[in-house]
């Protein structure tokens, strides 16, 4: 069953403009089509609409007037013949087509507000959104305050936050050490207690997946957190089938979320490599949620995946992944992927009341 995707204007020019970055010589100008790109990417609407009487473009921030001309040459023909020109000339051929094939089921901003407002589509709704459970704040490498989160997360209609700041394994994100996370712990029990009966923070971490499969983090420690969420930062651009390396994570005691389980990123890497049948029976069995990352970059996992994990029975996790309160918005993209997947909306850990959910948390270290 094909999604009800809308048809891609925006993708398509993105995708181009990334194309011209790929083949320009000069660092500014390479950055000039990046930052085009990421443009009309977020655009809320579809660029035709930004279309004048006149047959100009309505002004888009971050888009200079080179840009502007593939635009107009896409709306009035379908295809850039400028840029698949300077891509033929550059002899960077075999490149550009390696990035198009990374950037498959990727969902545009206008792609994602289309399947928030489609009613056709099952899956969950936004309103159903309880609560995000992967974030990084100013205690690893976000930008977010704890109290921010909680007014933005308030803001934002939901009951509960889980902050997932990186673990120490993971010095190059600013991973806490044990006794930061405890530090941040009382912060949090002091500001749970300031927001009592209209807002729980809960105390998370996101944990490194090693090559190994092992987790960066001892039993001991990650009974400390209400939420872990385990992702593999490392060796994600590998082909060897890394199957076992994801099946030993998620059946370690006290793993809740199996974080973007590819660890894919858009035009630039693959992520693991893996039977995610398998991967997916198993996280079905030890009832880790598999999570749809809802960063614009990351969009893991997504709609076409996410249907072999409903096949499995698996629950999930819709989070933003979020580094500043602006990009909370980016949940969005994971309850998108969700509906076009059609994931019932109980099998969202988020729609979870916050009882059920720190049961289900807390019964993953018996595993
Ligand atoms: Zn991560």
């Amino acid at each position: 069953m094909k999604p009800a995707l809308m048809n891609d204007t925006n993708g398509l020019i993105a995708a181009l403009l990334r194309d011209l970055a790929t083949v320009q010589t000069s660092q500014q100008s390479r950055w000039g089509y990046k930052r085009a790109a990421a443009a009309v990417r977020n655009l809320e609407e579809p660029i035709e609409s930004l279309l004048q009487p006149d047959g100009t473009l309505r002004k888009i921030p971050q888009v200079g007037p080179s840009s502007s001309r593939v635009i107009l040459e896409v709306l009035r023909t379908g295809r850039s013949e400028t840029v698949e020109r300077a891509v033929a000339a550059s002899g960077k051929g075999s490149e550009v087509a390696k990035s198009r094939e990374l950037r498959g089921n990727f969902l545009t901003r206008a792609q994602v507000v289309a399947a928030l407002r489609n009613r056709k589509l099952r899956g969950p709704v936004p309103s159903a959104y309880r609560g995000d459970l992967q974030m990084h704040s100013t205690w690893s490498d976000g930008s977010q305050t704890l109290e921010a989160i909680i007014t933005a997360g308030i803001a934002r209609g939901y009951d509960y936050c889980a902050v997932t700041d990186h673990s120490y394994g993971l010095p190059i994100a600013g991973g806490m050490s044990m006794a930061k996370a405890i530090e941040q712990h009382l912060q949090t029990d002091a500001l749970n207690e300031t927001y009592r009966g209209r807002f729980r923070l809960l105390k998370g971490v996101e944990a490194n997946i090693r090559a190994d499969g092992s987790v960066d983090m001892e039993p001991h420690e990650l009974n400390h957190f209400e939420v872990v969420v385990a992702a593999p930062h490392s060796a994600l651009r590998s082909t060897a089938d890394q199957t076992a390396r994801l099946l030993r994570a998620i059946s370690t005691p006290g793993v809740n979320i199996l974080g973007h389980p590819r660890g894919r990123m858009y035009g630039s890497r693959p992520g693991v490599a893996a039977d995610w049948d398998a991967v997916f029976e198993t996280a079905a069995r030890t009832q880790v949620a598999v999570e749809i990352d809802g960063d614009p970059a990351r969009q893991d996992i997504d709609f076409d995946l996410a249907r072999r994990a409903i096949r499995a029975r698996c629950l999930f996790a819709l989070d933003s992944d979020a580094h500043s309160t602006e990009e909370l918005a980016y949940a969005e993209t994971a309850i998108a992927h969700a509906r076009l997947a059609g994931v019932p909306a109980d099998r969202v850990v988020n729609t979870w009341p916050l009882d059920r959910l720190l049961e289900w948390a807390l019964a993953a270290r018996d595993r």
